[in-house]
C-alpha cells in the first residue's frame, strides 16, 4: 500500500513550494510508506506501536526537532517542518503525534529553555530518536486552564522535590526524560526529570479509543529529587509551557491536513470502483457535490498552512495566528473525515480503510493542544479586546 496520487491539488496549489521542500516532502513520504503505512491499521487494533523504533528510523530521517538548529537537528524551514507533519498525519495522527510531542514540544522546551548542559545531555540523543522525551503540562484535574496546576516543585535545600500528577501525556510510558511543569513559590518553572529517577511512575492508559497508535501515559511524581540543573533556567511562568504549545500547534495545522487528505484519496478511489443503481457512486451529484466542498476545503486549509509557515520563516508568527490555522484546519479535517465516511458506506466503518481511524484520531487533536473553544476564545479576546476565558 503506498500514498496514492490522485489529483486533489486543484488549484496547483504545489507550485507554492520550493523543489527543497518537494524534495524533503517525498523523502517522508517515503519513509512514512515504507515503514508506517503496512503496520498502522494493526498497531491502531491493538493499541500499540513501536513508538521506539518509529524514534529512531524517523530519527535517521533527521525528522525529530527538524526545525530546530544545532544539537543534531536538520535546522529545516518551518514550511518543510509543517510537510513533514502534513505526510506523517496522513498515515496515522498518533504517528504524527510522536514527532510533534518529541520536537516541537520535549526537545523545543530544553533547545529554547534549558542549559547548555541540557541541550547536551539529551537533544543529540533525541534527534537521533535513541532517546524519548514527553511533555507533562496537563493533569487530572487541570486541562485547558493549566494556570491551575496542582503539582509543585518545593526546595529542599539545593534540590527539589516534586509532588502531583500529568495526566494524557503523549510518549510517556516510553519516555526517557520528561519535561514536567510544576508551580513553586515563584511561579510555574519546568524541569527535565530523567524517568528513571526515584518517585516517578508512568503508567500507560488503555482502552482510548482514539489515537490508539500512540503511547499515551498518566504520570505520577512521587517525592521526585532533583539537583537544581534539572530545572530548565530559562522558563519562567506559563508563558513558557505556552510558548512550547504554540511550536506542536502550527505541526497540527499542517498535519490534520493529512489526515483529511488520506480520508478524501480513500473515499474518491472508492466512489469511483463502487457501483449502485447501475453506475459508479461517483456518477451521483450528491456524491460529487461532497467531494468537491471537501477538496476546497483541503485546499483552502492548506494555503492557511503556507502562510503560517512563510509568516513562521520570516519571524512574524504570533500565537492567535497559529490558533486560527488549528481552529480552522483539525474542524475542517474532521468534518472531511466524518463526509467521507459516509462515502463509504458500510466499509466505512471498517478498519480495512483509514476513514474511520482517521476521524476518531481526530478527536483527540480536537481536544489536545487547546481545544477547539480554547481557541475560538483567543481569537475573540483578540477581535474584542476582552478575555472571556473564566
Ligand atoms: C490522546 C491525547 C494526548 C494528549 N497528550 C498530551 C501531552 O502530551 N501533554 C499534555 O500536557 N497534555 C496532553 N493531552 C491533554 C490535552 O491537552 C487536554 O486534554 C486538553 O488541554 C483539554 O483538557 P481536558 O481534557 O482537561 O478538558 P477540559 O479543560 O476539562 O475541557 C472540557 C470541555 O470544556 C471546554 N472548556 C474548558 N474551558 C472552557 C472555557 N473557558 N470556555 C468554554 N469552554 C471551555 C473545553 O473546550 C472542552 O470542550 C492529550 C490529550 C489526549 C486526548
Amino acid at each position: 500500500m503506498t500514498t496514492a496520487v490522485l489529483p486533489l491539488d486543484l488549484l496547483d496549489l504545489d507550485a507554492l513550494l520550493t523543489d527543497e521542500e518537494r524534495e524533503i516532502r517525498a523523502v517522508v513520504r517515503r519513509l512514512v510508506d515504507d515503514k508506517v503505512r503496512p503496520h498502522v491499521a494493526g498497531w491502531y487494533e491493538h493499541g500499540h506501536a513501536p513508538v521506539r523504533e518509529l524514534a529512531r528510523d524517523f530519527g535517521a530521517q533527521g525528522l525529530l526537532g527538524m526545525h530546530l538548529t544545532g544539537y543534531g537537528c536538520a535546522g529545516t524551514s518551518a514550511v518543510a517542518y509543517g510537510l513533514a507533519c502534513l505526510e506523517l498525519e496522513a498515515a496515522d495522527s498518533g504517528v504524527r503525534s510522536l514527532v510533534s510531542v518529541q520536537g516541537s514540544l520535549a526537545m523545543f522546551a530544553i533547545w529554547r529553555y534549558g542549559s547548555e548542559e541540557q541541550k547536551q545531555r539529551w537533544l543529540p540523543g533525541m534527534a537521533k530518536g535513541e532517546l524519548i522525551g514527553c511533555f507533562g503540562l496537563t493533569e487530572p484535574d487541570h486541562g485547558s486552564d493549566p494556570a491551575g496546576m496542582a503539582t509543585r516543585a518545593r526546595r529542599d535545600g539545593s534540590d527539589w522535590v516534586l509532588d502531583g500528577g500529568k495526566m494524557w501525556i503523549t510518549n510517556a510510558p516510553v519516555a526517557d526524560v520528561a519535561v514536567i511543569w510544576a508551580r513553586t513559590d515563584d511561579g510555574v518553572r519546568g524541569f527535565a526529570v530523567p524517568t528513571d529517577t526515584p518517585g516517578f511512575t508512568a503508567r500507560e492508559i488503555t482502552g482510548k479509543l482514539s489515537l490508539r497508535a500512540s503511547a499515551t501515559g498518566e504520570i505520577v511524581l512521587d517525592g521526585v529529587r532533583l539537583p537544581d540543573e534539572a530545572r530548565l533556567p530559562g522558563a519562567e511562568g506559563l508563558r513558557a509551557p505556552l510558548s512550547c504549545l504554540t511550536e506542536a500547534r502550527y505541526g497540527i495545522v499542517w498535519g490534520a491536513l493529512g489526515a483529511a487528505r488520506d480520508c478524501l484519496h480513500t473515499a474518491l478511489d472508492y466512489a469511483v470502483h463502487r457501483t449502485q443503481f447501475g453506475k459508479p457512486i461517483a456518477a451521483f451529484q450528491l456524491t460529487q457535490a461532497k467531494l468537491a466542498d471537501m477538496a476546497l476545503e483541503l485546499q483552502k486549509g492548506w494555503l492557511l498552512a503556507l502562510h503560517l509557515g512563510r509568516t513562521a520563516d520570516r519571524g512574524a508568527l504570533r500565537p492567535e495566528m497559529v490558533s486560527a490555522g488549528k481552529l480552522n484546519n483539525v474542524r475542517e479535517a474532521i468534518a472531511i473525515a466524518r463526509q467521507c465516511r459516509t462515502i463509504l458506506g458500510a466499509n466505512g466503518v471498517s478498519g480495512e480503510y483509514p476513514v474511520l481511524r482517521h476521524a476518531n484520531n481526530l478527536e483527540s487533536v480536537l481536544t489536545y493542544e487547546g481545544t477547539s473553544e480554547i481557541h475560538q476564545l483567543v481569537l475573540g479576546q483578540r477581535l474584542t479586546g476582552i478575555a472571556a476565558f473564566g
